[in-house]
């Protein structure tokens, strides 16, 4: 709810004003204009006391704002957040790499990876240990023996790293063992786990549901930052429809819509919307057009022996031109690659 001031209205009439808001048992949120003063009313509740503050003398309007989040809105934080990794930075107008492969299979498998992705320009290793999939018989990751592959990698090749969390049964171990906490598409709305993997206050890489849109996206954006941890970044990562060319569709207008709607960063995945290597260069580009504020990308030494995701993982080599058309595009939309 926004509480519209008259014009010119005294400050003390914007003090009574924030007072019913607060016996209300909501916030008040002062924006100060020229002439006209917007006083929003922040609160999780369902809104109540419309009517009394549209009854107050120098209350010109109440208007009930549709988005149903405040935390994640653009709106109320013009100011574009900026995520600190492990001493590196994610949004603005950086362009950040996130790179590594589907799944962790072994140390000289990551630390090949790791070294690849440091030498070429990449920002930030990824790398799965606890693997959401969809056939109980495929490889479930390595768990805890794979998290500490990655620390130990992303030690030795000097890159912060990420890895999903899947279950608040291996919440702890995976904080302790990573800079960054991805929520998988799978999960976006497993409301419990993103809360707790919130209040690890670690920074969390939250990908969008297959089936969301982007206010449900939102949504579970706006669960994590009502728990205090603003170290939050959108991942647009393709959605379910009916094409059979793609496994995903990659949704590049999401990018522009999360960044007019949040001032969260907003990374693209074009790796799990493409499913096929050959794609995942010209989805890269379009995401960076579009605006994002990164790519993840899946690379593999080997992908044809991967243990997942081998058809859409790209070798080094590849990796290497993928960053080297990223920084044209990324400065031809006026972002810079670091
Ligand atoms: C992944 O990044 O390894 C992954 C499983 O991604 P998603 O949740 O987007 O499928
Ligand atoms: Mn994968």
């Amino acid at each position: 709810m926004l509480v519209i001031m008259k014009l010119n209205a005294s400050s003390g009439s914007i003090d009574r004003v924030q007072d019913e808001i607060v016996k209300l048992g909501y916030t008040p949120k002062p924006i100060f204009g020229e002439a006209r003063t917007v006083v929003g009313v922040l609160g999780l509740k369902p809104l109540r006391g419309k009517q009394h503050l549209e009854s107050l003398p120098e209350v010109a309007d109440v208007l009930e704002i549709s988005t149903p989040y405040k935390l994640a809105s653009r709106e109320w934080h013009p100011k574009e957040t900026i995520v600190n990794v492990g001493g590196t930075s994610i949004g603005g107008d950086m362009v950040s790499i996130i790179a590594g492969p589907c799944s962790i299979e072994s140390y000289e498998q990551l630390k090949t990876v790791g070294e690849a992705v440091k030498a070429d320009g990449g920002h930030f290793l990824r790398g799965g240990a606890f693997k959401p999939r969809t056939s109980p018989y495929a490889f479930q990751g390595m768990g805890v023996e794979g998290l500490k592959i990655l620390k130990q990698v992303g030690e030795e090749v000097g890159l912060p790293t990420v890895t999903e969390v899947t279950d608040t049964e291996n919440l702890d171990i995976t904080a302790q063992h990573t800079d960054m906490l991805q929520i998988g598409t799978r999960n976006m709305q497993n409301f419990t786990l993103i809360k707790a993997a919130a209040r690890t206050q670690k920074p969390i890489f939250l990908k969008r549901g297959m089936s969301a849109t982007v206010k449900e996206t939102i949504l579970a954006a706006e669960y994590i930052l009502n728990e205090g941890n603003e170290n939050l970044v959108l991942c647009e990562r393709g959605i379910r429809t009916y094409v059979d060319h793609t496994r995903n569709t990659l949704d590049v207008s999401a990018i522009p819509a999360f960044q007019r709607l949040t001032h969260l960063p907003v990374v693209v995945d074009p790796s799990h919307a493409a499913g096929k290597r050959s794609k995942v260069l010209p989805l890269s580009l379009a995401g960076i057009a579009a605006g994002a504020q990164g790519v993840m990308v899946e690379v593999h030494p080997n992908p044809e022996v991967a243990l997942s995701d081998g058809p859409q993982q790209l070798v080094p080599a590849d990796f290497k031109e993928l960053v080297d058309r990223i920084r044209l595009v990324a400065e031809a939309v006026g972002k810079t690659v670091n």
